[in-house]
């Protein structure tokens, strides 16, 4: 894996939470853009190397209403940057772990996304990234 890419950290209202981040960050989002197929809103900043994904469900159905009706707002997950998508998947498969779904799907921000489950990586929802080129 090369970097941490971002950290998601799941919201109730990205309209609120963009101002306290803009606030907390003192640079505003680059970027907001909703990926359908996850059941998200999403609205991003860089800072430096690294950046913050906030993420708000666009339907009951969502991960993200699921996630915060279970634990509240907060970390929802940390992605690596990896250089091959399917590489890393057939590495980690073969090693034993679990994906939520072993098909990277299109994610936010110009990305191939897929997620580890979670119940093989001490509760932490890992998304392994490859940006689109
Ligand atoms: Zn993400």
């Amino acid at each position: 894996m090369l970097k941490i890419e971002h950290i998601g950290i799941a919201v109730k209202s990205i309209a609120d939470s963009d101002k306290l981040f803009s606030l907390i960050f003192n640079n505003n989002s680059y970027k907001k853009e909703t990926v359908e197929s996850q059941g998200v809103f999403t609205s991003f900043f860089q800072l430096g190397e690294s950046k913050i994904e906030l993420l708000e469900a666009t339907n009951p159905e969502s991960p993200i209403s699921k996630f915060i009706e279970k634990r509240g707002e907060g970390i929802h997950h940390i992605a690596f940057e990896v250089e091959d998508i399917n590489n890393e998947i057939e590495r980690l498969k073969l090693a034993g772990l679990q994906f939520i779904s072993d098909i990277p799907s299109r994610g936010a921000d110009n990305k191939m996304i897929c997620f580890l489950h979670p119940k093989n990586t001490n509760g932490v929802l890992i998304e392994l990234c490859q940006e689109i080129k």
